[in-house]
């Protein structure tokens, strides 16, 4: 996968969608103060998670500092990581977030503190403390068997490799195990990103010393659910199931996270028919969408405008099929229209504000924040 931006963005074009992401990370004074309070819920404790609380609009302040040169949202990027470090004291932090998935648990914290310390030039975590907050974590969930993104190891071993923590090879192991048994249990499988099989897939191929075999099974499971009618997008979100709902096109379910998936394992496979097959399921659910992008209704980065674009732009970083730098433009552009006529759901990076600017920042910049959710760059290369 190679990082670079969209290049096929006009310097207007990219003028837009800086000046609509600014937009959208500005915060008014009384969000200021909230975040500075510690982004309390009505319990009066600290909501720190990814997904949805102070780490991931943290992130966005960062990457957006970064990319844009401000330094506003760099001064706001810092004093959310001072509130997060005040309020989550490191011994008490695997107590004070439920769960080890990134999304909306202990990793995703870890890592987001750690990676915005990196972009505004401050000290992050200490490795010992990060390592031992893994390893406990990662003991406590193997009597939990939850492997998903959102919630579970999935999430979790993900932004961990990017610190390079040695458990993540008995992670990728236990991995490799959560997808046998699916593959095996015969009843309805969640096969999106958030929850599901496209998660784990994505997961274990970039994690590098995963078993071919485990990865091919996984992909002809995937594939094998593949639909040719094309009213209701490509891949369903779940698998065995009579439900027929036309298929979400963002990050969390359908096409685009199934087909990220399977290019990811394509990619370490070096499967250049898999790849081939990818870009025909791509045409297929992007010529369903039609220019209007329909059915798409939110902005943000789940399963809105924001999840569309972006995936499309991953999707083309990692296979490099020009029509999808394309519709990563349309993409967008579409956001930038959209965020002057609807408001986003809020602050938060899963939803929110947060999320649709990062989406937008990614095209204008190298960006790996979405780590925790399960995506990034190929690691290194497989067993054999
Ligand atoms: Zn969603």
């Amino acid at each position: 996968m190679s990082d670079s931006v969209l290049e096929c963005l006009t310097a207007v074009e990219s003028a837009r969608l800086a000046s609509t992401a600014r937009t959208m990370l500005r915060l008014t004074v009384e969000e200021r103060q909230w975040l500075d309070a510690g982004f309390r819920s009505t319990a009066g404790t600290p909501q720190l998670d990814f997904a949805l609380g102070l780490s991931g609009i943290m992130t966005a302040q960062a990457v957006g500092s970064k990319i844009l040169g401000d330094s506003e949202l760099k001064a706001c990027a810092l004093s959310i990581h001072c509130a997060i470090l005040r309020d989550a004291e490191l011994d008490a932090l695997a107590n004070s977030i439920s769960g080890f998935g990134a999304a909306h648990g202990l990793t995703g914290v870890l890592w987001s503190v750690h990676q915005a310390g990196l972009i505004c030039g401050v000290s992050g975590l200490d490795r010992d403390v990060i390592e031992e907050c893994l390893l406990a974590a990662l003991s406590a969930w193997q009597t939990g068997h939850q492997w998903d993104v959102v919630s579970g190891a999935a999430g979790g071993l993900n932004a961990a490799h990017s610190f390079g923590i040695p458990a993540t090879a008995q992670g990728l192991r236990i991995l490799e195990g959560a997808c046998q048994a699916s593959l095996g249990s015969g009843s309805a499988l969640d096969i999106g990103m958030a929850h599901g099989l496209a998660g784990l897939v994505a997961v274990l191929a970039r994690g590098g010393r995963c078993r071919p075999e485990v990865l091919r099974a996984s992909v002809a499971f995937l594939e094998s659910n593949a639909r040719s009618d094309g009213s209701r997008g490509v891949f369903p979100s779940e698998a065995g199931s009579s439900r027929v709902a036309r298929s979400k096109f963002g990050w969390c379910y359908g096409d685009l996270s199934v087909c990220y998936a399977l290019a990811m394992a394509a990619t370490v496979l070096e499967d250049y028919d898999l790849l081939n097959r990818v870009c025909i399921y791509l045409r297929s659910s992007l010529d369903d969408r039609g220019p209007a992008n329909e059915g798409v209704r939110t902005l943000g980065i789940c399963h809105g405008l924001a999840g569309g674009a972006h995936m499309l732009l991953r999707l083309w970083q990692l296979t490099r099929f020009p029509f999808l730098a394309d519709e990563a433009r349309r993409w967008m552009l579409g956001l930038c229209d959209a965020c002057e006529r609807v408001e986003p759901d809020g602050m938060s990076l899963i939803y929110g504000r947060s999320g649709v600017a990062l989406s937008l920042l990614g095209a204008l910049g190298q960006t790996n924040w979405d780590a925790p959710l399960g995506m990034g760059y190929p690691l290194s290369g497989l067993s054999g």
